[in-house]
């Protein structure tokens, strides 16, 4: 049985990031790392979005960067300049491409290509059973989520941000290209919190995702229909073709992930609970989260004690309770915050770097009855 220094599971955003992480730091130059994986990451099957100001690590890889974000509801829509944010877009398979070959061609770096079916601490060692070979290694970190926990427990609703794009080429010109719509929740809400996000790469190309941040998810005809309606209705029902799809799943709750991380294992990734809760937004807080991880290990500190919760956690606890309670409020909640407030604010207090002073300009932004009700409801 071979063993490792580090053993990462799970060659995903936070694994590659926390490899590429390690790899960098001379600090663990003499480590031995395994990266095991079920997969090849060889298919793009997923693009990531985050806002940055200026210029950021991942610049040479981008896909798309936007200067302007468009928001719509029901009875207000704005385009805004972001500056000094722009939103930018990363496709996997570019990250995975950049990473791996970088990665891999670290001495210290073993790849393995398995399925992990079990993780369990021994005495000064972690056991990884995989399908087809068993590991250990000094610290674990953890990128297979287990559905279970988050849904075996009541404590914290559980929504979910979930959603179908379509990459499309339209015949007409009907998109601008300098303007990325981060939320249109003109479409029928239909009880739920819904919107459609539009990310346009020219005139006639960008991708149309049919989004929810609701408990259940829907068939897939349903978001379909969504994106053709929306086509119809905002497009001048312009003719397209479909290029490409995607479709994604991810938890938002407030449940603390961290509870499973021990001495020498950590969750990482949506598994740690690195994903907002309140919006799903996790791939640029996972590369904050690595750089934060990497320092904590070269303390020679507990896994565990890498965690720590804030204002935000309250903040967002309270928007999933009004959420998960009053699924329809959540257009109107979204709304009111941009009707009101710069998107930069937003995005800041979206990206958890907002003071106390800025937080209660934000706060005093959305309706107040939903959150008194949540505040009242989570304190008795
Ligand atoms: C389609 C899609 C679009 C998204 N868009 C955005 C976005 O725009 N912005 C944003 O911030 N977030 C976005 N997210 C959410 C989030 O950023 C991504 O899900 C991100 O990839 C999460 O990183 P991760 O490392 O936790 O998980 P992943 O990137 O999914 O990596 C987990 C890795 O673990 C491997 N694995 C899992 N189980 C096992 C096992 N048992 N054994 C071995 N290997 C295993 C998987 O093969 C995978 O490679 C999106 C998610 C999806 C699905």
């Amino acid at each position: 049985m071979s063993h490792f220094d580090y053993i990462i599971i799970g060659a995903g955003a936070a694994g590659l990031l926390l490899a590429d992480a390690i790899t960098q730091d001379d600090y663990f130059a003499s480590s031995s790392i395994l990266i095991i994986d079920r997969d090849n990451k060889t298919t793009n099957d997923r693009t990531w979005c985050f806002w940055e100001k200026n210029e950021g690590k991942f610049d040479h890889l981008l896909h798309k960067s936007w200067p302007s974000i468009h928001f719509a509801g029901t009875g207000f829509e704005h385009s805004a300049s972001i500056s000094p944010y722009q939103y930018k877009m990363l496709k996997g398979i570019d990250f995975y491409n950049h990473y791996l070959n970088k990665i891999k061609k670290h001495p210290n770096i073993t790849w393995v290509k398995d399925r992990v079916t079990l993780i369990e601490e021994g005495e000064n060692k972690v056991l990884v059973t995989a399908q087809n070979g068993f590991f250990t290694g000094a610290k674990v970190f953890n990128s297979w989520l287990n559905h279970q926990n988050v849904t075996a427990q009541k404590k914290y609703p559980l929504l979910q941000q979930h959603f179908v794009g379509w990459f499309v080429k339209t015949e007409k010109a009907v998109f601008n290209s300098k303007e990325a719509t981060f939320m249109d929740f003109s479409i029928p809400q239909k009880g739920n919190t819904r919107f459609m996000y539009v990310l346009p790469f020219s005139e006639t190309k960008a991708l149309l995702e049919y989004t929810l941040f609701s408990e259940e998810t829907l068939e897939k005809s349903e978001y379909e229909e969504g994106i053709r309606d929306y086509i119809e209705q905002n497009l001048e029902n312009t003719a397209f073709e479909i290029t490409d799809v995607e479709q994604g799943n991810i938890p938002m709750t407030c449940y603390g992930f961290h509870k499973h991380n021990s001495d020498s294992i950590i969750n990482i990734g949506i598994a740690g609970g690195w994903a907002k809760p309140s919006t799903g937004f996790t791939f640029y807080n996972t590369s904050k989260k690595v750089s934060a991880l990497v320092e904590h290990l070269k303390m020679n500190r507990p896994l565990s004690k890498f965690y720590k919760r804030d204002k935000f956690w309250y903040y967002d606890l309270l928007l999933l309770d009004i959420l998960y309670r009053d699924n329809h409020l959540g257009g109107s909640i979204f709304e009111s915050m941009f009707q009101k407030r710069k998107p930069q604010l937003i995005l800041k207090f979206l990206d958890e770097e907002t003071s106390f002073w800025e937080d209660l300009k934000i706060i005093s932004a959305c309706p107040k009855l939903p959150f008194l009700k949540a505040l009242w409801h989570r304190i008795f």
